[in-house]
């Protein structure tokens, strides 16, 4: 979001506003603004178009990925489908010198079990692009899409489940900047997942974050592509040029002790996985040309969920990427005709044009994840005693390249930060801003002007 101060014109001056504008008005690049990194612009170049709609067309023709479809069948059914995934992952990971492993995340899932009918293995098949800076390896961002599909009855294990939008699309995405990425080094680490049983009840993903969890794993920020090919709405209408980006409020898991601050500092708007939507909207701006992010303050569509709800609940920001307008005809509905209207997921109604904007963003976002510091940790507003000025202290970055750091604010009523200052590689600032009437936030930079994800200041006691 540019922020425009204007002088104020007279009404006399009407006509003459518009040339004006551009002279008498200060852009002031706000909230999540990055320096252009050409090395990054170079790869986001690299997505095709082409790819995506090929890896599309080759996951519909499986004929179903529906989570109890055949595993041993060579061309048809969830296992020749995650067979192809896992092999494409490895063609990847051939051309990386080491730095991208290929692994399946597996267990079996038992009855009773929702919309499971008989003991079924779910497996998740990963790709991992290490970091190569020591003090940044451990910190890993994870991007995934779903590869099962399901029709009209979620149960049924036969019929056609071309889930070429919901998920193939998604998964095709996950694919697309696994081999642009892998061409690249990155200081942290980057996760590409395929997970499996969303349309079950998110069994993969959940399997997979939980699995993080134990391990202790410092998963920095989630993205799922889910439903993200389509640009043409059930009523017609066409929108080629936003994607949705879902994040959570107030976290699901929040403490009693995080609840009594969030009500104290009104900062419901604020949880980790906003800022990292937020930073999501800052590089896709800055990175995909003719393209944006439309936020999306709530955790998901309306009674809806996907696989980054898995993450959150296992205290992992995690965000949603969601084609703007869905067209219900063409998900979790049987191949068919009725009155002349074509139901069914099928890849024509695909925009791979639309798709390859969506994997842009993803390859903005991660490859800006990968590249920056992380976020400053212990992010704290220091209160002593009431005073007008705002002083507010962090724990500086261990990573050697940082520089710097920014302090970055927002009215309370604003959703996306407002405006930052460069306040040099320091531990501590105190501003005149009001800790009452604004929210702060610090992000850190490093030698290449690679900001991090924002923390947002919480009060804490001397
Ligand atoms: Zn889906």
């Amino acid at each position: 979001m540019v922020v425009r101060r204007c002088i104020a014109s007279g009404r006399f001056l009407l006509r003459m506003v518009a040339l004006l504008v551009a002279l008498v008005c200060t852009p002031v690049v706000a909230d999540e603004s990055y320096k252009i990194d050409p090395s990054i612009k170079k790869l986001i170049g690299e997505v095709s178009r082409e790819r995506l709609e090929s890896d599309v067309r080759t996951l519909v023709g499986f004929g179903t990925r529906q989570t109890e479809s055949e595993t041993d069948h060579p061309t048809r059914g969830i296992g020749a489908a995650r067979r192809w995934i896992e092999s494409e992952f490895k063609k990847i990971a051939a051309k990386t010198g080491g730095r991208m492993t290929v692994s399946l995340d597996s267990y079996t899932e038992s009855p009773p079990s929702r919309r499971i009918a008989k003991p079924v293995e779910i497996v998740n098949v990963i790709a991992t692009l290490k970091g190569t800076q020591p003090e940044s390896v451990d910190r890993v961002y994870v991007v995934s899409g779903h590869y099962d599909s399901i029709c009209s009855d979620p149960t049924d294990s036969k019929c056609d489940a071309p889930g070429a939008n919901d998920d193939a699309s998604g998964v095709a995405a996950v694919l697309e900047a696994a081999r642009v990425l892998s061409a690249h080094e990155f200081e942290a680490t980057i996760v590409f997942a395929a997970v499996a049983a969303e349309e079950q009840g998110l069994y993969g993903s959940k399997h997979l974050a939980n699995g993080y969890k134990v391990k202790g794993v410092n998963i920095a920020g989630m993205l799922t592509n889910d439903i993200v090919g389509n640009s043409v709405s059930q009523l017609g209408i066409r929108d080629a040029k936003h994607v949705r980006v879902f994040s959570e409020g107030v976290p699901e898991i929040e403490t009693p002790e995080e609840k009594r601050v969030r009500l104290s500092t009104g900062s419901e708007n604020d949880a980790p996985a906003r800022q990292l939507a937020r930073f999501v909207d800052g590089c896709c701006r800055q990175y995909v040309d003719g393209f944006d992010v439309e936020l999306m303050f709530r955790r998901d569509r309306l009674m809806r969920g996907g696989d980054h709800t898995s993450f959150s609940r296992a205290g992992y920001p995690a965000v949603r990427l969601t084609e703007m307008n869905e067209d219900y005809r063409h998900q979790h509905q049987n191949v068919r005709k009725e009155e002349g209207v074509q139901y069914g997921d099928l890849p024509e109604y695909v925009d791979f044009g639309y798709l390859a904007n969506v994997t842009r963003t993803n390859v903005a976002a991660l490859a800006n994840l990968a590249s920056a510091p992380a976020r400053p940790a212990n992010v704290r507003i220091v209160l002593d005693k009431l005073a007008p000025t705002t002083t507010i202290a962090w724990d500086k970055n261990k990573e050697p390249d940082v520089v710097g750091y920014e302090l970055i604010w927002r009215k309370t009523s604003s959703p996306t930060w407002d405006g930052f200052d460069s306040i040099g590689n320091v531990d501590r600032i105190t501003t005149d801003r009001s800790k009452d009437n604004f929210f702060f936030g610090v992000r850190a930079v490093d030698k290449d002007d690679h900001r991090s994800v924002v923390t947002f200041a919480r009060p804490k006691r001397k």
